[in-house]
Formats: structure tokens, sequence, C-alpha cells
């Protein structure tokens, strides 16, 4: 079990400047997470995406500290061991975590702080921090999440075959995150997700 640090309490740590929280937005491979993530993080500068680490080779364009921390399997399950990880998960063949130091600084440090993660980092992430705001993204339909993944052309078959059958059992547990979204027009989807972190 990891150690649960008291976010609640940063609240106090600075007088008049308002607590940081964790904000985590989760949705099926393919429904448009990244795209999004990207377009809140231009409008909103003041937020605080942090980077993941994965055992998942980078994709074409993917550059290391960027968008993932790219190590081995035998360097992630050393994290894993000494606790670095404030969440992490295996996801169609792959490991990916969440650093727990950067985080935690920064929400203590009172940032709204991003993480885009799947299921059951997100599961842990509840746990640990009940006060987090959880969005689940939705597809406009699962044909449509089928095509927008294939239409990536970055995963081999049996990459997207996996994808696809986790994709179900994520949407089937959309209900349990405060806020559901559909991504079916791109700009209606932002300001939804815009509404949910500033109201
Ligand atoms: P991809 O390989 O497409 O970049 O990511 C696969 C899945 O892993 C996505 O659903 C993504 O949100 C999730 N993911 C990325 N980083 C993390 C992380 O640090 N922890 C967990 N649990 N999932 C992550």
């Amino acid at each position: 079990m990891m150690q649960v640090l008291p976010i609640q309490s940063c609240a106090t740590t600075k007088e008049g400047q308002s607590p940081g929280k964790l904000i985590v937005l989760t949705g099926p491979s393919g429904v448009g997470k990244g795209t999004l993530m990207r377009s809140l993080l231009q409008r909103h500068p003041e937020l605080y995406y942090s980077v993941s680490v994965t055992t998942r080779s980078p994709r074409p364009g993917e550059i290391n500290g960027k968008n993932y921390y790219f190590i081995s399997r035998r360097k992630f399950e050393q994290l894993v061991a000494q606790g670095q990880f404030l969440e992490w998960a295996e996801f169609a063949g792959n490991y990916y975590g969440t650093p727990r130091e950067a985080v935690l600084n920064q929400v203590l440090s009172g940032k709204l702080v991003v993480l885009e993660i799947e299921l059951e980092g997100a599961r842990q992430i509840r746990t640990s921090f009940p006060s987090a705001l959880s969005i689940f993204i939705l597809p406009p339909s699962f044909e449509e999440l089928e095509k927008r993944i294939r239409g990536r052309g970055q995963d081999s078959e049996e990459a997207i075959a996996r994808r696809l059958c986790r994709a179900k059992v994520e949407i089937k547990a959309a209900d349990e995150f405060d806020v559901q979204i559909v991504n079916n027009d791109f700009e209606t989807a932002l300001n939804a997700i815009e509404a949910a972190l500033f109201k």
C-alpha cells in the first residue's frame, strides 16, 4: 500500500493561497484525451500536467520527458518497489505510472495538477485522494472510437485489439467518475472540461 500524504492540509501551507487539487482525466484509448489535454494546457498555462512514466516504446514524434519518461520494465519495477509512484497500472501490456514527488509538490504549492491516466490508476487516486476531481471522456460511439484508434495508424493490430477490449471495460466504469463528457464536438468537450475545472 502506498503512503498517503495529507493533501487536504495544503490549505494552510501558505497564507492566502488556495489549496491545490488533483484532476484526473480518464477515457478509453483513442477518445481524444491527449488532444483535449494539449488545448487545455495551451489555454491555461497555470495548470500542471503530470508527465507519466511508461515502459511502452515511444511512438514517432514522442519526446522523452515531454510526452512520457520512457524506461525499461526492470527500472519501472524498481521504482514501484521504492514507492515512487502515486499510482501505477499495467495497460495493454505496458506499465504506466504517475511520479509521486513532483505531483505532490505541485499540489502542495497550490497548483491544479492534471493526471491523464487509465481506469485502474484513476481508481487508486480516488481511494488515496477522495477530494480529487475525476472526469471521464466518452466517445460518441464505440464504432467511432475504433475508427479513431485505427485512423491514428500508430499501433499494431494486436495492440489495437487490446485497446478496444480495454475500452469496453473502461466505458462501463464511466459512472464512477464525478463528470462525464462526450467528445463528439471538440470545442464543446473542451468547454465542458473547463467548466468542470473552474466552476
Ligand atoms: P498510451 O499508450 O496511448 O499513451 O496510453 C495508454 C493509456 O495509459 C491511456 O489511457 C493513458 O491515459 C494511460 N496512462 C498514461 N499515463 C498513465 C499513468 O501514469 N498512469 C496510469 N494508470 N495510466 C496512464
